[in-house]
């Protein structure tokens, strides 16, 4: 139960992080409900980076590990497809922008899209590029 607990914590700090991330570009939001979505995916890469850790640590088996990290993966991806839907495929280059803000601090970057990821993270929190070695 306290895994569960730790792992929505997680989710909503990590969205709580993101959040004003999103909120610099009001102008090419068509309404709220793309910036629910991104937070709503950014949970769901939260949660798999959770799941992971936890898996590793022990506190959760192959079996639920694997199932959690199925729904999550689904849910994540039907997210970005919506995201997509929503921003009419000019997704990526508000991304870069984001992107390249960012690159000027410190710290690990994910391969495919460039935003930045904590040591532990299993999976990139912007696109969900698996991060394992
Ligand atoms: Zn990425």
């Amino acid at each position: 139960m306290t895994v569960f607990a730790n792992i929505l914590l997680t989710g909503l700090v990590i969205a709580f992080v993101l959040y004003p991330l999103f909120r610099r570009q009001p102008a090419s939001e068509p309404d709220g409900r793309l910036q629910e979505l991104r937070l709503k995916q950014a949970t769901a890469y939260a949660m798999l980076n959770e799941i992971a850790s936890d898996h590793e640590a022990g506190k959760l088996s192959e079996k639920d590990c694997r199932e959690l990290e199925t729904k999550y993966r689904q849910e994540a991806d039907g997210i970005l497809k919506e995201i997509d839907l929503l921003s009419g495929g000019d997704l990526s280059g508000e991304i870069e922008k984001g992107v390249r803000q960012l690159r000027r601090g410190k710290g690990r970057f994910c391969s495919q899209c460039g935003a930045p990821v904590k040591p532990g993270d299993r999976f990139c929190p912007q696109c969900g590029r698996s991060l394992a070695r």
